[in-house]
C-alpha cells in the first residue's frame, strides 16, 4: 500500500502544489476534502470535483476552487454547468458519466484522488485511479467489498498508494507497523494478533429490538457522533457500516476476518485499535471529525493542520466498550459470513443491501426488513470466484435485480 513508486516529479498541477481530483466533491467527505484543501492552498490545487445531482453546488465549488474539470452524471446537466461556467468567465471543462470521472482520476496534472462517491458507482472512477497509479484517499468503502481482490491487485500492479479514508481503517493504519501494510502483508509476522474495529452502535444501540420495525428514515439518518451521508447512515442504524468495514479491513490489512473483533464503543472518540502479540494496544483518538483522517491521507506522511479542534479528555471523561449483539444486528453476521464465503458473495451483500437502504429511504420498506432483504438474496448466491470487473458487475446487476423482486413482494 505505501508503495515508494511515486517521486515528486509527477507533481504537476503546478510546481509547488499537489492536484487533487475530488470523486463526489458534493457529497459529505467531498466538501470536508474540500474545507481542508482550502486551509492549505500554497500546498493542494484542485484538479477535478464531481457531483450526482447538486449541479449548483458543485457551480459554487468550482466559482470557490477553479477546477480543471467538473463532471456530471446527465448530459442536460452538463449543459447546465458549461453555460454557468462560461458565463462566470471560468474555463473549467465540464465531463459528463463514468468515463468523465476517470479521466479525471486519472489526468496526469492529478497527483491525489479522494474517492467520495457513495456505493458501487464509485468502483469503476476508483479503479482507474488505481490503474493511473495515483495517491488514492478511499472513502468509497464499497470499491473494496465489490472487488476487493481486483482492487488491491490494481493498487499494487500499478504501484499506486492507498490511504484509508474511512476513520477506522485510517486508525488502523495509523496504528498498525508501517511494514505491515504491503502487498503481502503478514499480520502475524509483525506482532498483529487482532484488529479492534470500534463501532458507535448507531442511533438504535439500546432501542428495544421490538421498535425497530416502525423506525423512521429521519431518525435512522440521525446518527449521534457523525454527520454523514444518507446511506451510510441507514448503514450504521443497521450497522451493515460495520459489516462493509470488516470487510474492507480484511482486504486492506490482509487479515482474516476472525482476525477482525467488532467492539461497540458509543463514545468515538477512539477510532480504532490494533492488538499486538505482546499485550500492546495501540489506538488512534480524536474528535468524530472526517477532516481528521483527511488531512491525514493528504499529506501522509506529513501531518498537516485539519481544522479539528484538539481533543477534550477531561470533558469527554468515560469511555466505553461492549461486544456486538449479532441478534439485534444481523447485518454484521451477514458480513462475517459474507467474507468467509468469499468470492462473489460480498459484492451480493453489498448490493442487495444498496437496494433494499434505496427502497428504505423511498419508503417501500420498514428498517427491520433491509438485513432481511440482504439475508435472503446472499442466502439465495452461491458464492463463486471472480477474475474480473466485468464479472463483479455482471454478479451485481443479478443480486440488484433478486433484491428488487422481493422488495416489491415487501413493499
Ligand atoms: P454523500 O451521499 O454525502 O455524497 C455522495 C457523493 O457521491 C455526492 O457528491 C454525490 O453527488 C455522489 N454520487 C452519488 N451517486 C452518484 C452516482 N451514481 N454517480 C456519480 N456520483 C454520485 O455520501 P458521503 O457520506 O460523503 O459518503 C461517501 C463515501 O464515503 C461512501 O462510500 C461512504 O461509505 C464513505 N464514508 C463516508 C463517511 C462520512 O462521514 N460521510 C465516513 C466514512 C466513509
Ligand atoms: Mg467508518
Amino acid at each position: 500500500m505505501k508503495s515508494n513508486h511515486r517521486d515528486d516529479s509527477s507533481q504537476t498541477a503546478s510546481s509547488q502544489t499537489k492536484g487533487v481530483t475530488i470523486l463526489g466533491s458534493t457529497g459529505s467527505i467531498g466538501v470536508s476534502t474540500l474545507d481542508v484543501i482550502a486551509r492549505h492552498p500554497e500546498k493542494y490545487s484542485v484538479v477535478g470535483l464531481s457531483a450526482n445531482s447538486r449541479i449548483e453546488t458543485l457551480f459554487e465549488q468550482c466559482l470557490a476552487f477553479q477546477p480543471t474539470y467538473a463532471s456530471v452524471t446527465q448530459p442536460r446537466d452538463a449543459k447546465v454547468l458549461a453555460d454557468k461556467l462560461k458565463s462566470a468567465g471560468l474555463n473549467t471543462e465540464v465531463l459528463v458519466g463514468e468515463s468523465g470521472l476517470s479521466q479525471m482520476a486519472k489526468d496526469e496534472g492529478c497527483d491525489s484522488v479522494m474517492a467520495a462517491i457513495v456505493g458501487a458507482a464509485g468502483l469503476q472512477p476508483t479503479l482507474a485511479a488505481a490503474r493511473a497509479g495515483k495517491r488514492v484517499l478511499l472513502a468509497n468503502k464499497e470499491s473494496l467489498v465489490m472487488a476487493g481482490s481486483l482492487f488491491m491487485d490494481a493498487i499494487f500492479e500499478n504501484g499506486a498508494e492507498l490511504l484509508p479514508i474511512d476513520s477506522e481503517h485510517n486508525a488502523i493504519f495509523q496504528s498498525m507497523p508501517s511494514g505491515a501494510v504491503s502487498a503481502n502483508a503478514d499480520l502475524l509476522k509483525v506482532g498483529v494478533r487482532k484488529i479492534l474495529l470500534t463501532a458507535s452502535g448507531g442511533p438504535f444501540l439500546n432501542t428495544p429490538v421490538e421498535k425497530l420495525s416502525s423506525v423512521t428514515v429521519e431518525q435512522a439518518c440521525a446518527h449521534p457522533n457523525w454527520d454523514m451521508g444518507r446511506k451510510i447512515s441507514v448503514d450504521s442504524a443497521t450497522m451493515m457500516n460495520k459489516g462493509l468495514e470488516l470487510i474492507e479491513a480484511c482486504w486492506l490489512f490482509n487479515a482474516k476476518p476472525q482476525q477482525v473483533q467488532v467492539v461497540i464503543h458509543p463514545e468515538s472518540i477512539i477510532h480504532s485499535m490494533v492488538d499486538y502479540v505482546d499485550g500492546s494496544v495501540m489506538a488512534q483518538l480524536g474528535n468524530p471529525d472526517m477532516r481528521t483522517p483527511i488531512a491525514y491521507g493528504l499529506a501522509w506522511p506529513e501531518r498537516i493542520d485539519s481544522g479539528v479542534s484538539a481533543l477534550d479528555l477531561f470533558s469527554q471523561g468515560q469511555l466505553t466498550f461492549s461486544p456486538p449483539d449479532f441478534e439485534r444486528f444481523p447485518c454484521l453476521r451477514l458480513a462475517y459470513e459474507a467474507m468467509e464465503a468469499g468470492g462473489s458473495s460480498p459484492a451480493v451483500l453489498n448490493a442487495a443491501n444498496e437496494q433494499a437502504v434505496a427502497a428504505f429511504l423511498e419508503k417501500k420498506i420498514r428498517f427491520d426488513q433491509i438485513p432481511l432483504v440482504s439475508e435472503r438474496v446472499l442466502g439465495a448466491h452461491q458464492s463463486q470466484a471472480v477474475t474480473s470487473i466485468p464479472e463483479v458487475l455482471e454478479i451485481d446487476k443479478q443480486a440488484r435485480l433478486a433484491a428488487n423482486q422481493l422488495i416489491e413482494t415487501l413493499s
